[in-house]
């Protein structure tokens, strides 16, 4: 079956941003959306700042989006842009800084009285937005998903939609090359999880499964490519950045159209309440959940297995976890683990795999993976 949506330009390569002249097309005033310095640290912001004054753009920096932005921030983002009267947003960093600008964008034109109605508000299109990556792992850049932080339900929450999918990703791999090691593996990793994840998913299609087959192989490729520069302390190749940006990208193509599985959901309480980062939070449970979908679906796992170059499911682990810039070891108590299980296992993400695992299943691999904690 055919049924894929992902209207989104892609532009890519070295200078694909640093040498852009369409700013005019999307509006007269900008707000930028980044990090407090990856933008800077990248080069993109300044490329950024000198390609709309070329433009002729009024724009204003909002650099506040933190590490899984918070729905709080891109709510006051949203009242920036409104007050600056932003045509369009720029987002400039990683997952969160993307994610952020999409937020951002959507409460610029929907001015909800309080953060959490947004997730329920009738909402007009949101602002357009550009995506500059200076990651290679989450794939926003091409999705239709904000994932934001949610206090008070202590978890993260997608905020969703058609309108939110990048007007254009600009992904120019120079942009990742100052991204630390621990970093470029738990992007790295994250985006492998999405073409895996993806691949066992219900909604998973020919096109789907096309991109995911052709992510995989490279992903691993670059996985170990960047933990071998890593355990040789020299720096990880533009090579090897490009391949993983460009790899990534395809798996963000991958769960547009069909989401992820318990491996982000799971990740997402280490992320909310050990501060793991998101990549990082994944790979612990990336090898059982292909283990679990093999009961279903053996070819598919045999062949996921043989596009990573592993033998087995613990290859799966070892892969994920054979970077010392990325060390798994967390270990949590059991009343943590049972209350992740008990959460986790109610997400959408979990129905949504070709095969549902129950809590039993769910506490079992936390129980081997982050058990052991006093
Ligand atoms: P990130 O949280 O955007 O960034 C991680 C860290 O790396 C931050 O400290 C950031 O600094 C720094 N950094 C980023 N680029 C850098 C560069 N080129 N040089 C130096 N430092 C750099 O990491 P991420 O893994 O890309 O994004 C994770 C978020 O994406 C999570 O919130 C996750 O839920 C979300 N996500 C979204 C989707 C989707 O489809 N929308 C899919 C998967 C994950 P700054 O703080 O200064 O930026
Ligand atoms: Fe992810």
């Amino acid at each position: 079956m055919l049924d894929f949506f992902n209207p989104v330009r892609i532009l890519s390569g070295g200078g694909c941003f640093k040498y852009f002249d369409g700013f005019a097309a999307f509006g007269k005033r900008c707000l930028i959306v980044c990090g407090a310095k990856s933008a800077r640290l990248s080069g993109a912001l300044s490329d950024a700042e000198e390609g709309l004054c070329a433009a002729g753009i009024e724009y204003s920096v909002f650099d506040r989006a933190e590490q899984n932005p918070l729905l709080e921030t891109v709510f006051e983002g949203g009242r920036e842009a409104r007050e600056q009267r932003a045509d369009f947003v720029i987002g400039i960093g990683g997952g969160s800084p993307l994610d952020a600008a999409k937020a951002v964008a959507a409460f610029a034109a929907c001015p909800v009285a309080s953060p959490e109605e947004i997730f329920t508000a009738e909402r007009p299109p949101a602002l357009p937005v550009l995506a500059v990556n200076t990651t290679a792992g989450t794939g926003s850049e091409v999705t239709p998903y904000s994932i934001l932080t949610v206090r008070s339900i202590e978890n993260k929450r997608n905020l969703g939609g058609e309108d939110l999918f990048p007007k254009i990703a600009f992904c120019d791999p120079a942009y990742t090359m100052s991204l630390p090691p621990g970093f470029t593996m738990s992007t790295a990793v994250d985006a492998l999880c999405h073409a895996v994840e993806g691949y066992f998913m219900k909604k998973a299609t020919l096109t789907s499964d096309a991109l995911a087959e052709k992510a995989m192989p490279l992903l691993a490729e670059g996985i170990r490519e960047a933990a071998a520069a890593c355990g040789e302390g020299s720096a990880i190749r533009y090579e090897t950045r490009k391949k993983l940006l460009y790899a990534s990208t395809l798996a963000g193509m991958v769960i547009s159209r069909t989401g992820t599985g318990f491996v982000h959901s799971t990740g997402y309480m280490l992320t909310y309440h050990d501060g793991v980062p998101h990549g990082a939070a994944n790979a612990y449970f990336l090898a059982d959940f292909v283990a679990e979908m093999a009961k279903a679906a053996p070819k598919r796992a045999e062949t996921a297995l043989r596009l990573c170059g592993v033998p087995d499911f613990e290859g799966i682990h070892a892969l994920v976890s054979s970077c010392a810039a990325m060390p798994l070891n967390l270990k949590l108590d059991e009343s943590a683990l049972r209350r992740y299980a008990s959460k986790t296992v109610t997400a959408k993400n979990v129905a949504n795999a070709v095969e549902e695992i129950g809590e039993e299943t769910l506490l079992a691999i936390l129980r081997k993976r982050v058990g052991g904690g006093g």
